[in-house]
C-alpha cells in the first residue's frame, strides 16, 4: 500500500501541470533527488494512511496490524526510485540526474512495448509470490493449530 501511495505522490506534480498548463510535466519530482524526498513524504504519510485504509476496508478490524517504519521507508523508496527509472525510459522530458546533468541515458533503453511487457510480467510474478506466501502461511497456520 505504501508502494502504491508513493506512485500517486510521484505523479501529483505532472497532474498539476496537466491541469494548470504551467511548469515542466516531469520536473523535479521525476529526478532521483526529488524522488528521494518524495519517498520520505510517502513513507511518513503512507504508513498511517495505509493503516487507516486497512481498518476502513475491514482488513484490520482490531487495528493490530502495524506497518513497521523500515517496511514503510523501503516500500516508498523502491516505489519512487523505480518510478523515475521506468518514466525515464519512456518520457523524453525526464532528466533523472538533475542537478548533476540534464542527460538521460535511460531514454529508449528498451521500447515502450517492451517496458509495458516488463511491468506486466513483473506484476504477475509479484502477484504469484504474494499469493504463494499467503497460502503457505495459511497452510502452516492450519497445520500448527490442528496438531
Ligand atoms: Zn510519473
Amino acid at each position: 500500500m505504501v508502494f502504491g501511495w508513493a506512485q500517486i505522490v510521484m505523479d501529483i506534480q505532472p497532474l498539476l501541470v496537466l491541469i494548470t498548463g504551467e511548469g515542466t510535466l516531469h520536473g523535479f519530482s521525476h529526478t532521483y533527488v526529488g524522488a528521494s524526498l518524495l519517498a520520505v513524504v510517502s513513507a511518513l504519510s503512507g504508513k498511517y494512511l495505509s493503516e487507516i485504509g486497512l481498518y476502513v476496508l475491514a482488513l484490520n478490524p482490531e487495528r493490530d496490524v502495524v506497518i513497521r517504519w523500515p517496511v514503510a521507508f523501503f516500500s516508498a523508496f523502491i516505489g519512487t526510485l523505480s518510478h523515475v527509472l521506468l518514466d525515464s525510459i519512456m518520457h523524453a522530458d525526464v532528466q533523472p540526474f538533475l542537478p548533476v546533468t540534464t542527460d538521460n541515458a535511460f531514454l529508449q533503453l528498451i521500447t515502450v512495448d517492451a517496458l509495458h511487457e516488463f511491468c506486466l510480467y513483473s506484476g504477475l510474478a509479484g502477484s504469484a509470490v504474494f499469493f504463494a506466501i499467503h497460502f503457505w502461511r495459511r497452510f502452516n497456520r492450519c497445520t500448527t493449530t490442528d496438531s
